[in-house]
């Protein structure tokens, strides 16, 4: 196997706040992305997904953890060689309203990465972003024009094209769908499956559209309560979980159109495990046992490839239907 392009051990965060006292948002979460692979995360609302993006293109310091980037100890860079370093790990926001520049046209901000990193010669810059804006899908008029004059799917694809124009080796996408239509999310999947093609970037893809993530991720991490609680190959994940959370998830995944929606899968009537014992799923489990409100299961292989935060993977029943 190919060294990882990153390689993240134990990332942890925790924040204060005063309405919910201190919050666990990630307790030690391990991963890692191959150079060009996709990685998809998974998990509800507030499971610390942004939180983990965030940390990993060092917008946050963790609390505990290490994180290997292309051969450095990422979290020892810091001022100038940080900065240089930046260039190879882009990140894509969920709203690409509140990440572009309302003042700026979309020339000026697809040309400051590479002004400010020099990446190309200043004559050469006009046609690298007609080049950059034609790479995802854009006319190379659209240059001209400011944010608040583009759709939803054109706004994210200029702040994709801005991401890629210092041709990183990582690309984080926090939600890069959830507030684009079905359609036009559609469309920036394939755009994404292209671009992966094209340029051989690694990407993490944090969104809960299981079904863009089975189109998009060669593997899967399923994040529950700030921890990873089932990782696999994203095929083999998204169709036969081995943890009952990422069933869960699956089971309340939207039926497509003209099938009947599924009723919600019925919470166990299980007392919540007092904190620090016990698996932190029991309380929505519909197959813990004694055992699980004792231990907590460490993530540990489940099968070649597989590994999943549950002492009974193999009891865990798949979607049906
Ligand atoms: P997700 O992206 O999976 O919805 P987040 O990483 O945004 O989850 O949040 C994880 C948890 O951390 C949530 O409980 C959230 O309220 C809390 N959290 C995130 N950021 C902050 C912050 N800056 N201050 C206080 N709490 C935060
Ligand atoms: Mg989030």
């Amino acid at each position: 196997m190919t060294a990882p392009l990153l390689s993240a051990r134990g990332l942890s965060k925790s924040y204060r706040s005063r309405a919910a006292g201190l919050v666990r948002a990630l307790d030690g979460v391990s991963l890692d992305v191959a150079p060009g692979e996709t990685l998809g995360i998974v998990g509800e609302s507030g499971s610390g997904k942004t939180t983990l993006g965030r940390l990993i293109a060092r917008l946050e310091e963790p609390d505990a953890g290490t994180i290997a980037f292309d051969g450095e100890d990422w979290l020892a860079l810091s001022g100038h060689a940080l900065r240089r370093r930046r260039r190879d790990l882009q990140m894509v926001f969920q709203d690409p309203k509140g990440s572009l520049n309302p003042r700026l046209t979309v020339g000026a901000q697809v040309r400051e990465p590479l002004r400010v990193q020099a990446l190309v010669a200043p004559r050469e810059i006009p046609a690298r972003v007609r080049e950059l804006l034609e790479q995802v899908g854009l006319e190379g008029d659209t240059a001209a024009r400011f944010p608040a004059q583009l759709s939803g799917g054109q706004r994210q694809r200029v702040a994709i094209a801005r991401a890629l124009a210092s041709a990183p080796k990582l690309l984080v996408c926090d939600e890069p769908l959830s507030a684009l239509d079905v359609s036009v999310a559609a469309q920036i999947v394939n755009l994404l499956l292209e671009l992966r093609e094209k340029t051989g970037v690694a990407l993490i893809v944090i969104s809960h559209d299981l079904a863009a993530v089975s189109r998009l991720a060669d593997r899967v991490a399923v994040v529950f309560a700030g921890r990873v609680v089932e990782e696999g190959p994203a095929a083999e994940v998204l169709s036969a979980p081995r943890h009952p959370f990422t069933a869960a998830l699956l089971d309340a995944r939207p039926a497509p159109p003209g099938v009947a929606s599924r009723t919600p899968p019925r919470q166990a009537a299980v007392d919540a495990a007092s904190p620090g014992e016990g698996c932190p799923f029991v309380p929505r489990c519909p197959i813990a046992r004694p055992r699980c409100r004792q231990e907590d299961p460490p993530l540990s292989e489940v099968s070649p490839g597989r590994r999943a935060a549950c002492f009974f993977p193999a009891e865990v029943r798949p979607r049906s239907g």
